[in-house]
């Protein structure tokens, strides 16, 4: 496995493999792994001749205040773990090479309306701006035919998906279910700032979420009643912080009152320093 730190270098060897007619999957990150970006990695192993992860802490999709200088980073643990999945390329560009010109001021952004100022985009309004815009940089720098992400990140997958038909980039994109802790909770490199007690209850997230399961899965089709039966859970979490229950179409993240198509049922929360997010998608007929 060989760690590539310019853009220059990097297109190089896309291009080159796929002129040899190979298919080259790119998985996006931001490193600190854990086996939800594992398994996206085992994916593209599969699927692909030549696997690209991508690892950059991107600075533009956080906003001042957020924890851009705290967000774990272990570039040698990283480094082992993608080479044992057999991922062929790690491309870890240091900011000054993904931004040259600064990432602040005159800059071209990416912004994909509507679904990005819904959910997480209230309380992060410049969040998936940020997001758009350095995967499509990434698209452009690793020309991969497919491309990975994890379902966990809902709203963001819708983003890029929505970007990535409108802007016309040639690239297949997967969404990969969601992988758990043993007790439900949702893999994140942001799991690590819970405090035990904190850890205890964020798997709260998930419980909520298997209640709005269970009553779908008895025929329950009203919104309002499955975010109350949602509320009632988290009541039983003093140390969880909701900050929204949303029930939606998970293309366009309109919001349902009555269930119906591709529901997408999204919670965040704070929870001691860390913000959470978790979701399930059912397919209602
Ligand atoms: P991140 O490094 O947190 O930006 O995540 C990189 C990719 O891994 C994104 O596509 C995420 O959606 C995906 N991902 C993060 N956590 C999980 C998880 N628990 N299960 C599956 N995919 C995940």
């Amino acid at each position: 496995m060989k760690v590539i730190k310019t853009k220059t270098e990097m297109r190089r060897i896309v291009e080159q493999a796929k002129a040899a007619g190979k298919m080259v999957g790119v998985v996006p990150t931001m490193g600190y792994f854990h086996d939800g970006h594992l398994e996206l990695m085992r994916r593209a192993r599969a699927e692909c001749d030549v696997v690209v992860v991508t690892l950059f802490v991107n600075p533009t999709q956080f906003a001042p205040g957020e924890d851009l200088e705290a967000y774990p980073r272990d570039m040698e643990r990283d480094t082992e773990m993608a080479e044992s999945i057999g991922v062929d390329y790690v491309f870890a560009p240091s900011v000054d090479e993904m931004y040259p010109g600064g990432s602040e001021g005159s800059v071209t952004l990416v912004q994909v309306e509507g679904l990005s100022s819904v959910m997480c985009g209230c309380s992060r309004p410049t969040h998936f701006r940020g997001v758009a815009t350095v995967v499509s940089k990434l698209f452009n720098i690793v020309p991969a035919q497919k491309a990975y992400f994890g379902q966990k990140d809902a709203q963001q997958l819708a983003v890029i998906r929505r970007m990535a038909a409108d802007l016309d980039f040639p690239v297949d994109i997967t969404g990969a279910p969601t992988v758990r802790e043993p007790d439900g909770l949702a893999m994140s490199s942001r799991n690590m700032y819970l405090a035990p007690v904190e850890r205890e209850q964020a798997v709260f997230l998930f419980k909520a979420l298997q209640a709005a399961r269970g009553l779908i899965e008895s025929g329950e089709r009203n919104s309002r009643s499955i975010e109350e039966s949602m509320e009632k859970v988290f009541s039983g979490a003093p140390l969880v912080d909701v900050e929204y229950i949303a029930i939606c179409d998970s293309i366009y993240l309109r919001p349902l009152e009555i269930l119906s198509g591709e529901v997408l049922i999204a919670v965040a929360a704070r929870v001691g320093r860390a913000r959470l997010i978790d979701n399930m998608q059912f397919k209602i007929e």
